[in-house]
C-alpha cells in the first residue's frame, strides 16, 4: 500500500533528508587517499547523533554500520572496513537517518583524488540520469516514466542498469511502496500523486548489469569487476510537482574547495 504524506509530514521528511545532505557534505573533505571507510562511518555516526537523530541503517535488517560504503566494483551495501582508500578509487556513500519519526535516505558517488576520464563519465551520466528521472515526477505520470528516463539515458552510453536493486517509497519506514526500478516502460506502474515521497536511486554499472553478492551477506558487486555508481535523492510530490527534499549542494561546494 502506498502511504501518501501530508504537507506537515513532508516538511519533517525534508529535515531528515537535509540532515543526510549535511552529513554527506561534512564527509566530503575527508574522502581522500589513505582514509578508511570505517573512519568515515564513525564520523557520520557521531555527526548524526549530535544532530539528535538516529543513523537509519545501523541495525536495519541487522546491517552493522551507519553508512553503506561501496568502493569501485561494489554497487551498494558495502560494509565499512579498515582498508585505506586509494587515489583513483570511487566511493559510493549511502546514508540514512531517522529524525522525528521519518527517514531520510540518499547517496552520492565520490572520486578519491584524480579518477580516470572513463570513470568520471560514469559518475556524470549516472547523476544526470537521476535528474532526468526526477524530471518525470509529476502528478498523473507513472513510476514507469521515471524508470524509462533513467534506463534510456544510461544505456545510451552502453552502461548496465542493475535490475536486482531499486528505488522505493520513503516515510516512517525506510522502504515503503512503491518500488522505483531504474529500468522500465513509459506509462506503466503506479500513478504518481500528490503526497508521494520517493527515493530515486540509479545504480549504474560501467559494464554488465549483472551483479552478485559477496560472502559477507551484504556487499553487492558487479559480475565483471568494473566500477559502478549510485546517486540518490528524496523527492516529494507537492502541488503536482517534484520537490527534491535532499540536496547535493553541501557535497559539491566541498568538492569545489578540495579541487581549488
Ligand atoms: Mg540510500
Ligand atoms: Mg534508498
Amino acid at each position: 500500500m502506498i502511504k501518501l504524506k501530508s504537507r506537515e509530514e513532508i516538511e519533517l521528511m525534508r529535515e531528515s533528508a537535509q540532515l543526510v545532505s549535511k552529513t554527506l557534505g561534512m564527509l566530503t573533505p575527508e574522502i581522500r587517499p589513505g582514509v578508511t571507510t570505517l573512519y568515515l562511518d564513525q564520523l557520520a555516526e557521531t555527526f548524526i547523533k549530535d544532530h539528535r537523530a538516529v543513523p537509519g541503517f545501523l541495525g536495519l535488517y541487522d546491517f552493522p554500520n551507519s553508512l553503506c560504503i561501496s568502493v569501485n566494483e561494489q554497487v551498494v551495501h558495502g560494509i565499512p572496513n579498515d582498508k585505506p582508500l586509494r587515489e583513483g578509487d570511487i566511493v559510493s556513500i549511502d546514508c540514512g537517518v531517522l529524525k522525528n519519526g521519518y527517514y531520510g535516505d540518499h547517496a552520492y558517488t565520490f572520486p578519491v583524488g584524480e579518477i580516470s576520464t572513463e570513470t568520471n563519465r560514469l559518475l556524470e551520466v549516472t547523476k544526470e540520469s537521476l535528474y532526468l528521472g526526477i524530471e518525470q515526477i509529476s502528478a498523473g505520470k507513472r513510476i514507469g516514466d521515471v524508470s524509462y528516463a533513467i534506463q534510456r539515458h544510461t544505456e545510451k552510453y552502453g552502461y548496465g542498469v542493475v535490475r536486482e536493486l531499486v528505488g522505493h517509497g520513503l516515510g516512517k519506514e525506510m522502504h515503503e511502496s512503491p518500488e522505483v526500478p531504474n529500468y522500465g516502460k513509459r506509462g506503466r506502474g503506479p500513478v504518481i500523486k500528490n503526497g508521494l515521497v520517493l527515493a530515486v536511486e540509479p545504480m549504474i554499472n560501467m559494464g554488465t548489469r549483472k551483479v552478485k553478492q559477496l560472502n559477507d551477506g551484504w556487499t553487492i558487486v558487479t559480475a565483471d569487476g568494473r566500477p559502478s555508481a549510485h546517486f540518490e535523492h528524496n523527492v516529494a510530490v507537492v502541488d503536482g510537482k517534484a520537490d527534491i527534499l535532499s540536496t547535493f549542494d553541501y557535497i559539491e561546494e566541498a568538492l569545489e574547495k578540495v579541487n581549488n
